[in-house]
């Protein structure tokens, strides 16, 4: 018996195997619940398909851009159909910067770039969890589960118009918090040291960040999408059921550090 058996879920941000939702997607199929998977685009189509399949044949993988209001609106009412009106999580893990906001200074980010970032990164959590909530209700609550980084708290160089999105999705999660918690749906946020996905790594100088986090984190190591699936398991799972408008640091402990390890 697994501690989610008879629990179904919705995991948005998979493109490839390497995915922090993929980790987070195998940990909740493991542990018992039945998924359904969205993916971004037909150039992402088949390594979803493919990976949702991997878990279960029968699982279903529909396509949502989510600055779409109708493609968010036609995967819920699938879903809602696949999973007999009922949803118990939703698993957020989608962000989007333009390349060129991680190499010069945020405070040159261009008006457009700033509004893409934030509508994708997160408004798009608003949306996705306004629309998950009378599914969740029909279970008696639900879990929203959402991915953010330190650079969202303090500034981390280069993260720049990401770190300012990632300000506004914890802040988010803690008005959703509120607005839902009467319903029983709690709404948290995974901070996550760095993790070598296609996401990740398109932050320039990404290997001394994993290199200074492993250097400098308490634990002296870096996290990876399999400790993420744990913590989300059990963020879905009972022992989860008190904690809302949470952002909860999965980093080895680093964010605790004030001062990097001396140099001897
Ligand atoms: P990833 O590239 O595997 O996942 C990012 C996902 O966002 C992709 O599946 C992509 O298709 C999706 N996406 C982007 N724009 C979209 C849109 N308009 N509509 C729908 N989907 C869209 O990388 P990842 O590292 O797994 O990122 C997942 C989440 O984890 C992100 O929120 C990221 O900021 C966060 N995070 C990552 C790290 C890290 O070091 N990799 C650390 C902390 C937090």
């Amino acid at each position: 018996m697994g501690q989610l058996d008879g629990q179904t879920g919705l995991v948005f941000g998979v493109a490839n195997k390497r995915s922090i939702a993929w980790g987070i997607a195998q940990a909740l199929h493991d542990a018992g619940m039945r998924l359904a998977f969205t993916y971004q685009g037909e150039r992402l189509k088949e390594t979803v398909v493919e990976l949702a399949a991997s878990l279960d044949p029968t699982y279903l993988v529909l396509p949502c851009d989510v600055t779409s209001d109708d493609d968010i609106a036609a995967v819920y009412s699938a879903v809602g159909e696949a999973f007999g009106g009922g949803l118990n999580t939703l698993v957020h893990s989608v962000a989007f910067a333009p390349k060129e906001s991680f190499a010069g200074l945020f405070v040159d980010t261009a008006r457009a770039d700033f509004a893409a970032a934030l509508d994708i990164s997160a408004y798009s959590l608003v949306a996705l969890a306004r629309a998950a909530a009378p599914l969740m209700e029909a279970r008696g609550g639900g879990s929203v589960i959402t991915m953010t980084y330190l650079g969202g708290e303090r500034v981390v160089p280069k993260y720049n118009l990401m770190g300012v999105a990632k300000a506004a999705l914890e802040s988010a999660v803690t008005y959703i918090a509120f607005d839902l918690g009467p319903r029983n749906i709690r709404v948290n946020a995974i901070s996550a040291g760095p993790v070598r996905t296609l996401a990740g790594r398109s932050i320039p100088g990404f290997p001394k960040m994993e290199e200074y986090v492993r250097t400098n984190a308490p634990l002296r190591r870096n996290v990876d999408i399999e400790d993420i699936g744990h913590l989300a398991t059990f963020l879905a799972g009972p022992g989860g059921r008190n904690i809302s408008g949470e952002t909860i640091h999965l980093d080895g402990g680093y964010h605790v550090m004030g001062m990097g390890v001396p140099v001897e």
